[in-house]
């Protein structure tokens, strides 16, 4: 894929390019030519924008993390692998997945509740 500077300096080098000539003096043939190439860039364009407000919500939310982490006491592995989740987007929920409580360290089969912890140690029932 090319960067995303890169597309968005495309767009407004052939925007800059193509405005020196009012659209009233083009040709309809030259100017359906240029619709063309316009919507293309467009569509680049919007999608630097969607992959950085992703990046910007992906940044808000692992500062958040960050924020809430006890450097104390916390556990650091779990802290990461929510980072990594956080970039990566969500594993895949599987009814069969092997997990691991982080309180008591037991291991499970099945649904894997959203803070690993079991329903012994979550306390009341799931
Ligand atoms: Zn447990």
């Amino acid at each position: 894929m090319i960067p995303a500077d890169e597309r968005a300096e495309l767009a407004r080098r052939y925007l800059a390019e193509v405005s020196a000539t009012g659209v009233e003096q083009l040709p309809p043939t030259v100017l359906m030519r240029e619709v063309a190439e316009l919507r293309r860039l467009l569509g680049q364009v919007l999608a630097v924008l969607a992959e950085r407000q992703d990046e910007a919500r992906q940044l808000a939310e692992i500062r958040a993390v960050l924020a809430a982490f006890d450097w104390e006491r916390d556990d650091r592995q779990y802290a990461l692998e929510t980072v990594e989740r956080i970039v990566t987007g969500p594993a895949p929920q599987l009814d069969s997945e092997l997990w691991t409580c982080r309180s008591c360290g037991g291991q499970f089969i099945g649904r894997r509740p959203a803070d690993d912890r079991c329903r012994y140690c979550a306390g009341g029932a799931r």
